[in-house]
This record gives structure tokens, C-alpha cells and sequence, in this order.
């Protein structure tokens, strides 16, 4: 018998301080007895990390994992990025928190590079702290500006967890059993994969968008405040639309009155390699962009970003948000922007994202498990199926594959409404060394588990 060699993560100098803190067994009891059980754990066997740097994490034992999933799509430049930390520490040495009633310099700073960044006429910015904050305040001024009450929003999307945006959501997983989404309609996701239509990618979003608009006309007055999407969904397991669609739905969205939301929580901030924003895939301009997640490294830190005509609607009324634009935020995100630029982590995205696409299509050639390889620059999704035909999801194969990663020191994300989709959106840092040794362990895993399941 041939002995297998494991896969060896690529060298790295960093070493971990000695970890002297309580043991993980008290640390697991404590959360038990004290968190809110609705705060889960991925693996049978929980891990404990207690250090990171860049695109790498630290357990108690100071073991080294490569993180392909980045504090689930948040860390950007890298965990504790030496240049976004000093800023970050600096300021909070400085002055930590007076909140928006007093003047800050880096407040319209930070406003000023974001709006930079985005589209002309997307100049104006509201600093909040969680994508889902963002995604709620971004209807509140599609309704206010428009007159217009009801949203679609597509099926398989998340928007975040708090009750407004717990009926955006259109995963039933996401759900609890209470009044939710008043005013919220869910068209057709046009993703081709688990499509209700059939046809080419373009007759697949051609009728995508005739839901949409069927949506409207039955679920609505006719007129709506806004039509919102992510650009590539996230929680739902890296699905997306053609440039088409999205075209259309803009179209008809605005025919109708409203306004066109991109929540680019998860595919801003160059992530998607070709782009800095997701959305810029499809040539469209939305007019409310939500940001969060990538935006701060790991700081609590989002925004909506609109035409100033629109974000005048919120003035007519006080409107507050305590930590909202602190200052140690802003110059944790102002450090963001400059370190995306200056270590070309777009580009890396691209590039790196780009090989370790086609490294997954050759995987799927060898491996019944995959059924689709998706996604586009370091925001890469891989759909596993016990049967190719079927497309039955391999739910306990995807949790299993997740521990033999971890074993052998990669960490992988899971979503999709099955939650058999490997969600691969490392920090913006990963290298093609890791992505190699990433296929390598990957390759391993799922010929073990097929070997296993006999498929
Ligand atoms: N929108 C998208 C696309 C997301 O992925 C998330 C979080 N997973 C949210 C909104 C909500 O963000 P938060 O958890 O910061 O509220």
C-alpha cells in the first residue's frame, strides 16, 4: 500500500505567543452556561483560536490553519494587519468615542475616500456598525424618498439578522416563526443552478426577470420602493445572476418606480477580483450601495452609501446612531482602503481567486461530489451533490468535509439553504502557494469521503 503524504501548508515566520489562558474545556463551559445558545460552533469538536495573522489562524495548542473563510467574509487585508492595527491603535490612544455631535476630521475623510471609490452621484455616507443596520437603513430611505412602501427582494438572499432584515432574508433557515418582512416580495433567483427555469444562462435570466416583474404586478400597488440583491449571494451558497438579469431587474425595478439596492456586504472592497464592487460585474449603477464586513478587517464597521437627494429624506426627523462613524472606526476603515490599494489585493483577487477557480473545475473533473464550481475572484463557492443528474445536496458529506480540512489545517465555510455549498473567501492576502496546498487538502478530503460513501 502507498502511503498518502499529507499535504504541507506553505512556511510561515510568525510565531504565535504562548497562549496562557484558561483551558478550552472552561472556556467551552463558560459560553455553554452563560451565551445564548443560538451562538453555535462549526465542528464536533469546537476550535479555539486565539491568535491570527493575516491569512492565518492560531489555536490554544499554537497550531496554524489557513483561514478560507476570514472571520466569515470580513477579514480583508489580513488578520491583524500591522499597518491597519497601528492606525487603529493610534487613534484609539488618542480619542476613542464622542459620537456625530461633535466635529472629527476623519468622519468626512473616511466619507470622501469611500464615495471616491464608488460611482459619481454616490457621495454621500451613513456610518453604522453591522451590514444588517446598513441593509435597514437603506429602506428606510427607499421608502421615504420614493412614497413607495413595498420591496423585492430575490429568493436565496441574506440581508442580515435583525427583525427588518430577518424578512428580507429569504432563506427559511434564517426564519423565526414571527410577523416579519411587511411589505416584502421575493422574486426568483437567476442563479442557473437550482433555477426553477431551464434554458441558456441568457433564457434563465430572461425569465428570472419576467418573475420580477410578474412579481410586481401581482404583489404590489404596482409601484415599489426598491428592488435590493446582493451581486453574488453569500449565505446562500455563492449564487449569482447574468449581467442581463440584473440589467433588466434595474430596468424594471425603476419602470416601477424604485430605487435599486446593491448589498455589497460581502463582494465589496475588491473581493471579487475584475471590480472593486460586485455589482459593477453586470454594468449597472445602483442608488443605495449597503458596505460592511471587508470594510473594517474585523471592526465593527458599515455604511449606506447614496445620492444626496436620497439621503436628505432622512433628515426630516432626528436620526442617531451612537458608535456610528467613531473615530477608531474611521481610521480602522481609512487603513483598509490604503492597504487594499498599496498591496493590490484586488488584483490578488483576481489573480489568485482566478487560480484557484480553475484549480477547483480541474477538482470537479476527478470528483463525483462537485456538482458546481462558482463564483468570481476570492469569493468562490463549490456545490456538493450526491448525484450530478439529481442534484441532491450532500449535506453530511459537506459537514464531514469541513473536519477532515481542519484536520489537516484548512478552514472552510458552508452555506446554501442545504448547507452543502464550501464557501472559499479567505483574506484578500491568500497566496497561490496556499491556494495549492488548499486544492491539495481539498483533493484529499473529497477522494476520501467518495471512497467512504462508495460514490
Ligand atoms: N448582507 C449580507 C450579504 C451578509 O452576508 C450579511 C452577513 N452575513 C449581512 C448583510 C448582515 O451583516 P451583519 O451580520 O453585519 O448584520
Amino acid at each position: 500500500m502507498t502511503a498518502i503524504a499529507i499535504p504541507a501548508m506553505p512556511p510561515c515566520d510568525h510565531v504565535p505567543a504562548p497562549y496562557t489562558g484558561p483551558a478550552k474545556t472552561e472556556v467551552l463551559e463558560l459560553r455553554q452556561r452563560h451565551c445564548n445558545p443560538a451562538i453555535f460552533t462549526y465542528y464536533k469538536e469546537p476550535l479555539m483560536i486565539v491568535e491570527g495573522h493575516m491569512q492565518y489562524l492560531f489555536d490554544e495548542t499554537g497550531r496554524r490553519y489557513l483561514d478560507l473563510f476570514a472571520g466569515i467574509v470580513t477579514i480583508s487585508c489580513g488578520h491583524c494587519h500591522p499597518k491597519v492595527v497601528s492606525r487603529a491603535r493610534e487613534q484609539l490612544e488618542r480619542l476613542q468615542h464622542t459620537t456625530t455631535i461633535y466635529l472629527h476630521p476623519l468622519l468626512g475623510e473616511f466619507a470622501g475616500q469611500l464615495a471616491g471609490k464608488l460611482p459619481e452621484g454616490l457621495d454621500v455616507v451613513y456610518f453604522v456598525n453591522s451590514g444588517s443596520e446598513a441593509n435597514d437603513l437603506a429602506l428606510t430611505m427607499a421608502r421615504l424618498y420614493t412614497g413607495s412602501y413595498d420591496v423585492i427582494a430575490l429568493r436565496n438572499g441574506y440581508h442580515g439578522g435583525i427583525s427588518s432584515m430577518m424578512g428580507l432574508t429569504s432563506l427559511h433557515t434564517w426564519k423565526y416563526p414571527l410577523p416579519q418582512g411587511s411589505g416584502v416580495h421575493y422574486a426568483a433567483c437567476p442563479d442557473p443552478y437550482r433555477s426553477p427555469y431551464q434554458g441558456t444562462p441568457a433564457e434563465i435570466a430572461r425569465q428570472s426577470a419576467r418573475d420580477l416583474e410578474e412579481t410586481i404586478r401581482f404583489s404590489t400597488p404596482g409601484k415599489i420602493a426598491a428592488f435590493i440583491a446582493e451581486s453574488i449571494q453569500g449565505v446562500g451558497g455563492v449564487t449569482t445572476g447574468s449581467p442581463e438579469y440584473f440589467q433588466q431587474a434595474y430596468e424594471l425595478a425603476r419602470k416601477h418606480g424604485g430605487l435599486c439596492i446593491a448589498d455589497e456586504v460581502q463582494t465589496g472592497f475588491g473581493r471579487t477580483g475584475d471590480h472593486y464592487w460586485g455589482f459593477q460585474h453586470f454594468g449597472v449603477v445602483p442608488d443605495i450601495v449597503t458596505l460592511a464586513k471587508g470594510m473594517g478587517n474585523g471592526i465593527p464597521l458599515a455604511a449606506v452609501v447614496t445620492r444626496p437627494q436620497i439621503a436628505r429624506t432622512l433628515a426630516q426627523r432626528l436620526h442617531f446612531n451612537t458608535f456610528g462613524g467613531n473615530p477608531v472606526s474611521m481610521a480602522q476603515g481609512l487603513a483598509v482602503l490604503q492597504v487594499i490599494d498599496e498591496e493590490n489585493l484586488q488584483e490578488n483577487a483576481r489573480i489568485t481567486g482566478g487560480h484557484f477557480k480553475n484549480g477547483l473545475e480541474r477538482l470537479m473533473a476527478s470528483h463525483p461530489l462537485i456538482g458546481d464550481v462558482r463564483g468570481r475572484g476570492l469569493m468562490l463557492g463549490v456545490e456538493l451533490v450526491r448525484d450530478r443528474k439529481t442534484r441532491e445536496p450532500a449535506a453530511p458529506q459537506t459537514a464531514l468535509l469541513l473536519e477532515k480540512a481542519r484536520d489537516l489545517g484548512v478552514l472552510i465555510g458552508k452555506g446554501g439553504l442545504y448547507g452543502n455549498v464550501l464557501r472559499l473567501k479567505p483574506p484578500l492576502c491568500i497566496t497561490r502557494e496556499d491556494v495549492d496546498f488548499a486544492l491539495e487538502v481539498l483533493d484529499l478530503c473529497l477522494g476520501e469521503i467518495e471512497k467512504e460513501e462508495g460514490l
